[in-house]
């Protein structure tokens, strides 16, 4: 790898590197652990087109979250029926087009009259899914309100109404991410099997049940992995027993940063070093606005030490590490970046080899929420680069 890293480096101030090899990883250790379900991409947290061709080859379908996330899926490889549609606020426009490119799940009652009119024009009948939100929450037994689908008393009785041209054959449940913990995501998954089988008993059968996303990555060294095994034997049990009685029903689970989190760095360069009234100040490419989140939680961790997760903007303290490939004796130094603002700052005293000009930082972590949440337009800097490195060595730019 570090060799890799010099190699770009040569033409990249900044770049971010997405490593093939560590993708396929999650991905066979998912699919080895858990037999009964199949899994969909969350596009949203890294739809670079390397990144999503090389995870389709594995038999692994699309959760879009908007129109563009379906065609670039489709682009990619995929079909219609490996594509799920899911966001609050789709237009007549995203749905027509949609429709025929992916299997749309509905995320209001009013959409789904939207879906009605469009296939009665058309002279079909529109399959959909529907979000559901559930008369549970993640942590709690209560409901909470949501902008996201429809609340579940409020389906179960708008099922009375017949509507000539959708059929519903699909229920999609998310409520939250990044979670670490193998009960909380048990007692989850449980929840949903239940409310798939209140749903069922009113619609009659069910093609597929998505039961979102949450399974987590450790972020900061506190973090402690999720164990997937143990995960995958839990799941199963809960899941088979579902399948023994709906054998056609396809189950999912959705999953972004669980793929390609860990397999992402974000590498900038040192392009100049200063002191100023004792403090030195390291200052590299494109740190705010090529990879924002390290500054974030830096400004939120200073408003609010404790302050719990805002995913996928802030996860926590310590979320993000800061390494380089020299090694010499150390010294402090504050992290920062080129963007004519103060808070252009990723790291403050902090411990690392000496550094000069030219040298490297890499950023971990960098796989998923990173590219696609930073603000590249600010100051109208040079982008960086994103760099896919194949199993077999080759480098992609
Ligand atoms: C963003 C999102 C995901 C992906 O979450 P990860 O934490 O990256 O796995 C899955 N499902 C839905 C509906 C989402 O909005």
């Amino acid at each position: 790898m570090k060799e890799v890293i010099e190699k770009i480096s040569k033409n990249y101030d900044s770049f971010y590197l997405y490593d093939e090899k560590g993708i396929h990883k999650s991905i066979e250790n998912l699919i080895k652990n858990f037999p009964g379900v199949d899994f969909l991409y969350s596009v949203k947290c890294n739809p670079n087109r390397q990144v999503l061709k090389s995870i389709f080859s594995k038999g692994i379908g699309a959760d879009a979250a908007s129109l563009n996330e379906v065609l670039l899926a489709k682009e990619c490889g995929l079909c219609k029926d490996q594509i799920y549609y899911s966001a609050p606020g789709k237009t007549i426009k995203d749905l027509k087009i949609a429709m025929g490119n992916a299997t749309i799940i509905a995320d209001s009652l009013s959409e789904i009259e939207k879906i009605n009119s469009i296939a009665k024009e058309r002279k079909t009948i529109e399959k959909i899914g529907v979000r559901i939100n559930p008369n549970f929450g993640f942590y709690q037994k209560e409901k909470t309100p949501s902008k996201f689908g429809i609340d579940e008393d409020e389906f179960l009785n708008f099922l009375n109404e017949t509507l000539s041209n959708i059929k519903i054959v699909g229920i999609h449940v998310h409520l939250h991410s990044q979670e670490l913990k193998i009960e909380v995501l048990e007692n989850y998954y449980k929840q949903v099997i239940s409310l798939a089988r209140r749903i069922k008993a009113q619609i009659g059968s069910i093609e597929f049940l998505n039961m979102g996303s949450g399974i987590g990555i450790n972020y900061s060294q506190q973090d402690e992995a999720i164990d997937i095994e143990t995960l995958g034997v839990i799941t199963e049990q809960i899941v088979q027993e579902f399948k023994n009685e709906n054998a056609k029903t396809k189950i999912f689970i959705e999953t972004g940063r669980y793929l390609v989190g860990k397999s992402g760095y974000y590498i900038t360069k040192v392009l100049d070093k200063k002191k100023s009234c004792g403090q030195t100040y390291i200052i590299l490419k494109n740190t705010l606005n090529g990879f924002i989140r390290p500054s974030i939680e830096r400004m939120v961790l200073e408003k609010n030490p404790n302050s719990s997760s805002s995913e996928p903007l802030f996860t926590g303290k310590n979320s993000f590490s800061f390494s380089t490939l020299k090694e010499d004796s150390t010294e402090v130094v504050n992290l920062v970046g080129n963007l004519c603002t103060a808070t252009d700052v990723i790291a403050e005293n902090i411990e690392l080899p000496i550094l000069e000009e030219g040298d490297l930082i890499i950023i971990n972590n960098a796989g998923s929420y990173a590219a696609v949440l930073s603000p590249m337009q600010f100051s109208s800097q040079e982008k960086p680069g994103e760099i896919f490195l194949r199993k077999n060595g080759e480098i992609i730019e």
